[in-house]
């Protein structure tokens, strides 16, 4: 079964969001446990709770179709002991939400050196602050997001990422959400079918698809290799239809929550459709 879904608001409050995803037609969503600019969150109320999960019972959804994202100020392999110190804190405080919540991932961006100290010594300080979080909690899966290798930001390797989870304690609640713009804009060319077929040959050889716990469906603005991150409309941008009609008819992306942040959420409905005729045809 192909999960597929958006990245839909919580405005009003965070039980709004499945009834957002409904509306456009997904079997997935995503959406932000907190204000992802902001690094103050109020805690998320006993009635918002409940309303959250009885409004993913009722509109069919599970824990394993939602992938819920982290703030973008949170910076997990941050050089500095202060920089780090807050980061751990809210990310912490993120999957207290998730699991508050009754779900079981949380997807979140690496982190970056800053330019201030090596990658490797990065890439450590992200594994243990995965551990740091996975340690206080019992329920919720990490779930590394790959990224466009924009600036100092690590995750856009594939090596990157297992060095990553090679050093994470707590393995079974380590994962990765690949985001196809992302992707392809760190040099991986997914928009032919043979360069979908060696990447994820690849992805497989250097992670494993037994890691993979989502999927971000994203259009290119950004060229092959340009690591910059620039999102597009599916059939728009550099990348075309081929990788998602590629990802729709591969059982390795079975059964796990795959969600569009492409630009122009006007036209979610109509990506979801396509995307779900995609995968039945
Ligand atoms: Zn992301
Ligand atoms: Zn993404």
């Amino acid at each position: 079964m192909k999960y597929i879904g958006a990245h839909v608001s919580t405005r009003g409050g965070v039980e709004n969001a499945p009834l957002n995803a409904q509306r456009i037609g997904a079997t997935a969503f995503a959406f932000f446990t907190r204000n992802q600019r902001q690094w103050h969150a109020k805690a998320l109320s006993e009635p918002a709770i409940r309303a959250f999960k009885s409004n993913c019972a009722s509109c069919g959804y599970s824990p394993g179709q939602i992938l819920p994202h982290s703030s973008y100020l949170i910076n997990l392999g941050h050089p500095r002991t202060q920089g780090l110190e807050k980061s751990r804190r809210a990310f912490l405080d993120e999957m207290q939400r998730c699991e508050s919540l009754g779900l079981i991932y949380l997807n979140f961006h690496p982190g970056s050196h800053l330019g201030k100290i090596r990658q490797s010594s990065c890439l450590k300080r992200i594994a243990e602050s995965i551990d740091f979080a996975l340690n206080a909690t019992r329920k919720v899966t990490a779930v590394i997001e790959n990224t466009a290798g924009q600036g100092n930001c690590l995750g856009y390797r594939f090596e990157q990422l297992a060095e990553i989870i090679d050093q994470v304690e707590h393995k079974s609640r380590v994962g990765v959400c690949l985001d196809t713009c992302h992707c392809f804009a760190a040099g991986y060319d997914i928009s032919t079918v043979a360069g979908c077929e060696a990447t994820f040959a690849e992805f497989d050889a250097v992670i494993g698809f037994r890691y993979l716990c989502g999927v971000h469906l994203n259009g290119s603005k950004a060229t092959l290799g340009s690591r910059v991150d620039r999102h597009d409309s599916l059939d728009h941008g550099c990348l075309g239809m081929t990788p998602f009609k590629y990802i729709m008819q591969d059982s390795r992306f079975d059964n796990i929550p795959m969600v569009l942040e492409t630009i122009d959420a006007s036209l979610w409905p109509q990506e979801i459709a396509l995307l779900r005729a995609l995968s039945s045809g």
